[in-house]
């Protein structure tokens, strides 16, 4: 996929959103924010590039953050997670009942 596409793109979109948002936005709240046609998984994938990217990309001044998933019946909080994604099971009390992570871009000076 190239970087120097003239229209912005899907990428580019999500990161405009998760800057302007005012609560940290779940992926299906971004998905129908900006009426995306495609899967959840790959605007996990897109999160888990712009992570990387995004200090580069606005010099040192913005940080993706991540609210972590939690377990809608015990309360557990996915804190270790490697990479952006809903888990699909608490290793808790293997409950299914999991409330997805959310995300937001905030700038870290100026
Ligand atoms: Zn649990």
């Amino acid at each position: 996929m190239g970087e120097c596409s003239t229209y912005q793109t899907t990428r580019e979109k999500i990161m405009e959103l998760l800057i302007n948002a005012e609560t940290p936005l779940t992926v299906e709240e971004i998905i129908s924010a900006l009426g995306l046609r495609t899967t959840p998984k790959e605007v996990y994938e897109h999160l888990e590039h712009i992570a990387k990217s995004v200090r580069r990309i606005y010099n040192n001044t913005r940080i993706l953050v991540m609210v972590p998933p939690e377990c809608r019946s015990c309360g557990y909080v996915f804190k270790d997670l490697e990479k952006p994604k809903k888990p699909s099971k608490c290793p808790k009390c293997r409950s299914e009942k999991i409330k997805p992570p959310a995300f937001k871009i905030v700038r870290i000076q100026g």
